[in-house]
């Protein structure tokens, strides 16, 4: 299967299961396109009779063959046969800390029902902490490398705690041979001096949520008293950032229906000093923000010129919603079967309940055991497994499979009510992004 579109004066054709990306001429481009598989010499001679030269065709599809033959043009698709009971086997190396089900803001689009998941507000205890480090350690196989991501909420509401669990994580590494890697997602809207240093010398990675101008970030992100948080989550996004010395760090916004023009809240982030940034559409059902039908074409258009401009600069801040490794990626697997969420990567909540992924922490249905009993749904487990993209009808046929990994389970359930069948919108926009990160590598190469 190939995939082709036309994007900056490139013509770009994918072939989907090698991977292989070419830019071609436009007579090359439209014989591509009006053949579904190999065509023979004949039919592209009888079909373009006339368009040009016979020379010049035959030049043409000898280059076509040359590819086929090297399998890097219609090449076969590999279908490897996953099986779902060997992901159980692999080891945890990742778990979703929600250290804090309570949030000092209350955002609009919060998909944590404002911080509390509607299972009450409530702060993890050390104890569950510890057990829950404990827990990765003894199942995380014979992985050295092991992470802990603090979430919420607020993570920085119970910051004794996240001290507690780095501290005791630290404890651990020796004795077992592991090294756990800590990340913090926060809104930065309280930060201590203390807790900014303790942040920058403990956290291997830290995400900052700030979607963009003031006027786009208040009208979601809006305190308890309902106002806006733009100037404290810059004030203190600099406090943390302009410490990280090298440490990584990304600014991640969130846009809406209500901001299809978000290459501009991109360009103000930029704009503030920050050179790490994302940008991530809010989909879903019912409310006035969520993605629709009808803001697509806007929002394509929007990515489309987003990403010819970004391809120009190269020069001084990434943004990471672009930035799929097209040459070097993940290996075929890991690109099929994306988050391992329930197998290799699942989220504690406070109460010690775990879960398959932190957007389902609260779906009573979703979760797969506890802290005391360990992970006792095997049949959630291997549902989560085999949704890759040979798992969903969707994805089986679809060009962009192998850069999307089948898309967000979340995403699907709450739109779909099932993980296997992804959310329409989400596939379109996904399948802009990876067009234009594409665009964008072809045209810095
Ligand atoms: S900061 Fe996060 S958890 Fe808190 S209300 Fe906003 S989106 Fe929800
Ligand atoms: S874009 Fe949608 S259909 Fe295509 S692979 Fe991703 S989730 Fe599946």
């Amino acid at each position: 299967m190939i995939h082709t579109y036309k994007m900056n004066g490139y013509n770009i054709v994918l072939d989907v299961n090698s991977g292989s990306i070419h830019v071609t001429d436009d007579i090359t481009y439209e014989i591509l396109n009006a053949f579904d598989t190999m065509p023979t010499k004949e039919q592209v001679l009888s079909l373009f009779k006339g368009r040009n030269t016979e020379d010049r065709l035959t030049d043409v599809w000898q280059e076509i063959k040359e590819l086929y033959d090297e399998g890097v043009l219609y090449s076969e698709d590999p279908q490897i046969a996953l099986d779902p009971e060997l992901s159980l086997y692999k080891g945890l190396k990742a778990i979703c800390l929600h250290v804090a089900h309570d949030c000092n803001l209350r955002c609009e689009y919060c998909f944590a029902s404002k911080g509390d998941y509607k299972t009450g507000r409530s702060l993890m205890s050390k104890e569950i902490a510890l057990k829950a480090l404990d827990y990765l350690v003894e199942h995380s196989g014979r992985r050295k490398n092991i992470e802990v991501d603090f979430f919420g909420g607020e993570p920085l509401m119970n910051f004794d705690v996240v001290k507690a669990a780095v501290e005791y994580g630290k404890s651990l590494e020796e004795k077992f041979g592991k090294k756990f890697f800590f990340t913090m997602t926060t809104n930065a809207v309280h930060v201590t001096e203390e807790q900014a240093e303790f942040l920058n010398e403990h956290m291997g990675n830290i995400v900052i949520s700030l979607d963009g101008r003031k006027s786009v970030n208040d009208r979601m992100r809006k305190n308890a008293a309902g106002k806006g948080t733009y100037e404290q989550i810059v004030k203190n996004a600099k406090k943390i950032t302009d410490n990280r010395k090298g440490k990584p760090y990304f600014i991640r916004g969130t846009f809406t229906s209500l901001n299809k023009d978000f290459s501009e809240d991109v360009r103000h982030i930029r704009s503030l000093g920050f050179r790490e940034i994302s940008i991530e559409p809010v989909t879903g059902k019912g409310e006035s923000f969520h993605i629709k039908e009808e803001d697509l074409d806007d929002i394509l258009r929007e990515y489309e010129k987003f990403a010819i401009e970004y391809a120009k600069d190269d020069t001084d801040y990434r943004f990471y919603h672009f930035n799929i490794d097209i040459y070097d990626g993940p290996c075929l697997s890991k690109r099929i079967t994306a988050s391992g969420s329930g197998t290799e990567y699942v989220a504690v909540a406070p109460d010690g309940k775990i879960y398959p992924c932190h957007q389902f922490v609260g779906q009573e249905e979703f979760a797969i055991g506890d802290l005391e009993t360990g992970i006792t749904d095997r049949q959630m487990q291997l549902k989560f497994a085999s949704a890759h993209v040979f798992g969903k009808e969707d994805c089986k046929g679809c060009w962009a499979k192998y850069f999307c990994s089948g898309g967000c389970h979340a995403n699907a359930y709450y739109t779909n009510g099932d993980i296997f069948k992804p959310d329409k919108i989400a596939c379109t926009l996904q399948k802009k992004r990876i067009e234009c990160a594409i665009m964008i590598q072809v045209a810095r190469s």
